[in-house]
């Protein structure tokens, strides 16, 4: 069942989106070689505490196996869903991070890819056709398209550019659950799946790879890495369906402001 939202619970989810992406911004201002994915993951803890949301990703249960972080960071050859540890980002990573904060009965997800100084051009590129790719697909997310639009929206503009769309893990609906129907892939034929209708909120999150589609999980459960260990990146919000343009309800505006002051993140 895809749930429609009131305008009322779209605002909740705006408000929600603020939070998330000022949680992402404080994370971004401590972004620097040397420093662990862990400590990163301390300090959206805290934002999203002290302005009392909840993590939406902590505790996250998948059969019993507990995500054990608020955030989802993902380093180079990780897809998604890498668990934050002692790991020391350095000069020429990527890093993907992921976060959903939850507050007043609604969850709010969305993800960015930072570059952290000397990387390579071919990557840079691919994080800049990832975060484009999403900016195309939130330009289908309007009443009278179809899910199909927006998958091809990404699979179209990031294979005609030589990188490849990750097939296992897809984008969702968002509410009261971190993860509603429908299903959002990044990939697909125009005019397929189900017709998108006003005020369906979905999290719209292109993961795109450099190199080979495969990918596998690592026994942790949670980690995803590309088959051929090249680079791959993720950029998510989460957005309104509306009649003629999506309400984007998640923000990269204060994740944009750090990096233009951050000496170690390169503007993409
Ligand atoms: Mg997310
Ligand atoms: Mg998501």
């Amino acid at each position: 069942m895809i749930f429609l939202k009131t305008n009322a619970e779209l605002d909740i989810i705006r408000a929600n989106g603020v939070i998330l992406g000022q949680a992402h911004a404080e994370v971004a201002k401590i972004i620097k070689p040397g420093i662990t994915t862990k400590e990163l993951d301390k300090v959206a803890y805290e934002y999203i505490k002290d302005n009392n949301g909840y993590p939406s990703f902590l505790n996250y249960n998948v059969s019993g196996n507990k995500f054990p972080a608020s955030l989802c960071i993902s380093v180079n050859d990780i897809v998604v869903h890498g668990i934050p540890n002692n790991y020391q980002l350095k000069d020429g990573d990527i890093v993907s991070i992921d976060c959903g904060v939850y507050k007043n009965g609604f969850h709010a997800d969305s993800a960015y890819t930072y570059a952290i100084g000397n990387v390579k051009e071919e990557t840079l590129k691919l994080l800049r056709a990832t975060k484009q790719s999403l900016a195309l697909a939130i330009e289908q997310a309007v009443f009278g398209k179809r899910i199909g639009d927006i998958g091809f929206a990404v699979q179209n503009y990031c294979e005609t550019l030589g990188f490849t769309i990750v097939r296992e893990l897809v984008g969702h609906g968002v509410g009261k659950s971190l993860h509603e129907k429908p299903e959002v892939a990044n990939y697909g034929k125009r005019g397929d799946g189900a017709k998108l209708k006003e005020n369906m909120v979905i999290a719209i999150e292109p993961m795109v790879n450099q190199g080979k589609k495969s990918i596998h999980q690592e026994n942790d459960g949670w980690t995803i890495r590309t088959q051929d260990r090249k680079p791959s990146a993720h950029f998510e919000h989460t957005v309104a369906v509306k009649k003629n343009k999506a309400d984007i309800l998640t923000t990269f505006k204060y994740i944009e402001e750090a990096i233009s002051k951050s000496e170690y993140i390169v503007k993409i």
